[in-house]
């Protein structure tokens, strides 16, 4: 659990190194044009030195070039243990450094980091005192760990845990709904009910009018309209991420809430975007989109004979009932 570098090694050619690996350096700083033999001779401290100080103590041995010429190995027990408690902060004043041994930790492939936003300067001290271990010698600490005062009286603490990748890409859920914000509360509701996913993306968007069959989108209906405009408000619902059943582990049928979001959209007279996976059959699709304009014009300018249909070219190359059903047990 060690590696020997030369001195001019700078943290982001150790951790380009070591992290593909599934290592990384014990003390391991953001700053990747930093040395590693300018830290051994300066000073390291990072986010995960509450679990084991400073960059220093992850040092096992240093090589030197004293004043005389002569070259040495300076380890804790040996016989230049004067030198190896002296030589950092010394910066540069006892020797050259011409290699160091340094300790390193192994990682998982992700970590996760909370941002827990504290009021009150006893509560964010007292959490990062906390959290650290001072408190407490047996207390399970996280990975990594810094807090950032925004003012006197306002913090956020930033929580790190190294993790597995916690769920298979394939169970997320990446969908961009345009609503009417007449409903909104209703969207809010419905996302609850079938995939409870936070935090939920919302921003308004004019949908105009422009008269029937000018394009795919249908005029905005009566009641969806801004009185006294040509337009209804809509909104961007963006849903992204993993559903609550899934987090939990239980069993998930994608399909069935998938079905179920195309149809609240359908009965709200909102359109999904097309880059996500759709359900609908054909019908539906023609049902929810209005293709009169889009047909004509497809005829019209010959794009029959040279590109795919709408429908054909966005419905999913996969199987999505299929694969959709292979994914409902997560386990
Ligand atoms: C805004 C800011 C924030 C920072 N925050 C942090 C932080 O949170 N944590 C942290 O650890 N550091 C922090 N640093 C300091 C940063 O880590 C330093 O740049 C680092 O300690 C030195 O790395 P370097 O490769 O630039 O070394 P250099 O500056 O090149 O070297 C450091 C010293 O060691 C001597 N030296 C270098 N190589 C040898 C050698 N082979 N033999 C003998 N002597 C040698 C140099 O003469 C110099 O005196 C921060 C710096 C800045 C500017």
């Amino acid at each position: 659990m060690t590696i020997r570098v030369e001195p001019m090694v700078s943290v982001g050619q150790a951790t380009a190194f070591l992290v593909p690996r599934g290592y990384t350096l014990a003390v391991c700083l953001e700053v990747a044009e930093a040395t590693l033999g300018g830290l051994a001779m300066g000073v390291g401290m990072t986010t995960y030195s509450h679990k084991v100080g400073l960059y220093q103590e992850t040092i096992v041995a240093y090589e030197m070039v004293l004043a005389d010429g002569m070259l040495v190995r300076v380890t804790r027990d040996n016989e230049y243990s004067d030198l190896y408690y002296t030589l950092p902060w010394s910066h540069g004043t006892l020797g050259f450094l011409v290699a160091l041994e340094l300790q390193i930790i192994k990682i998982k492939p992700h970590v996760k980091l909370e941002y827990i936003p504290v009021k009150g300067q006893k509560q964010y001290c007292d959490m990062i005192r906390d959290l650290s271990g001072a408190l407490d010698k047996h207390r399970a600490t996280p990975d990594y760990l810094e807090a950032t005062v925004f003012s006197k009286e306002e913090a956020v603490i930033m929580v790190g845990k190294f993790v597995d990748v916690p769920y298979n890409e394939q169970y997320k859920v990446f969908q961009d709904i345009v609503l009417p914000m007449t409903h909104l509360e209703d969207q809010i509701d419905k996302c609850a009910e079938l995939l409870d996913v936070y935090p939920i993306l919302v921003y308004p968007c004019r949908l105009y009018d422009h008269g029937p069959h000018r394009g795919q989108l249908r005029p905005p209906r009566k009641d969806q309209k801004v009185p006294g405009t040509n337009y209804g408000m809509f909104n961007d619902l963006g849903v992204y991420g993993v559903p609550k059943l899934v987090r939990e582990k239980k069993r998930f049928d994608a399909v069935h809430v998938m079905r179920e979001l195309e149809r609240f959209t359908a009965d709200m007279g909102g359109y999904p975007f097309l880059y996500a996976d759709t359900f609908m059959t054909r019908k539906e699709f023609e049902e929810m989109f209005d293709l009169t304009a889009y047909e004509q014009v497809r005829h019209k300018y010959n794009a029959e004979r040279a590109f795919p249909h709408l429908y054909d070219k966005i419905k999913p190359e996969i199987d999505v009932v299929k694969v959709g059903k292979q994914y409902m047990d997560p386990l």
